[in-house]
């Protein structure tokens, strides 16, 4: 399975690309999540990236796409894998499409969550609490949520014109979400 999971921050993307990649046996390919190991290592690449995170900012599509291309290359992800917070923008769909089709296989599924906007601010506030992540806080919370309205949202038309595209509600409980997500999937793949 080639799986992307979308949605805006604070939407649960994270704890539910963990249970859903495990599910179908694939890796969970998390950008943000290689970006703050980097951070937090010091590299070369976390160097770069650390600025626009703090701010809220994309970090810039030669960088990211680099990323994600090596990582894929990774022999674990060539059964499949599951993409949390990639692609972000119109030219790394462009870029995804260029390494799937090496590949020679096929994206299967779009998976967004919609959750009200009130209660993502609510919920990145609370991770605030617990987490520390630097680019939680409101000011950057706000600009996180710009600028996924402005470069990523617009992807939600193009997977639907693919047909690729399924909406799962990601409001309530944990469990409850990873169910629908299930269950969306589960028909993708008997088709
Ligand atoms: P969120 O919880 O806001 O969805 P992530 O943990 O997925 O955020 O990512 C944190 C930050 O890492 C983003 O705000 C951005 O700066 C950077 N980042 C992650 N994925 C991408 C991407 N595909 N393109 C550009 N920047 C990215």
């Amino acid at each position: 399975m080639r799986i992307i999971l979308m949605g805006p921050p604070g939407a649960g993307k994270g704890t539910q690309a963990k249970v859903v990649a495990e599910h179908f046996g694939v890796p969970a390919i998390s950008t943000g999540d290689i970006f703050r190991f980097n951070v937090s290592e010091g590299t070369e690449l976390g160097v770069k990236a650390k600025q626009y995170m703090d701010a809220g900012e994309y970090v810039p599509d030669e960088i990211t796409n680099l990323m994600v291309r090596n990582r894929i290359d990774e022999s674990d992800a060539e059964p499949g894998f599951l993409l949390d917070g990639y692609p972000r923008t119109l030219s790394q769909v462009e870029e995804l499409d260029g390494m799937i089709k090496f590949t020679g296989h096929e994206l299967d599924a779009v998976v967004v969550l919609t959750v009200d906007s009130e209660e993502l601010v609510q919920r990145l506030l609370a991770r605030a609490e617990t987490d520390g992540r630097s680019d939680d806080t409101e000011d950057v919370i706000r600009r996180r949520q710009e600028v996924y309205a402005e470069q990523t949202e617009p992807l939600i038309d193009v997977y639907r014109d693919r047909n690729l595209l399924i909406e799962v509600d990601g409001m309530g409980e944990v469990d409850e979400v990873t169910k629908r997500i299930f269950d969306a999937l589960d028909d993708v793949r008997e088709s």
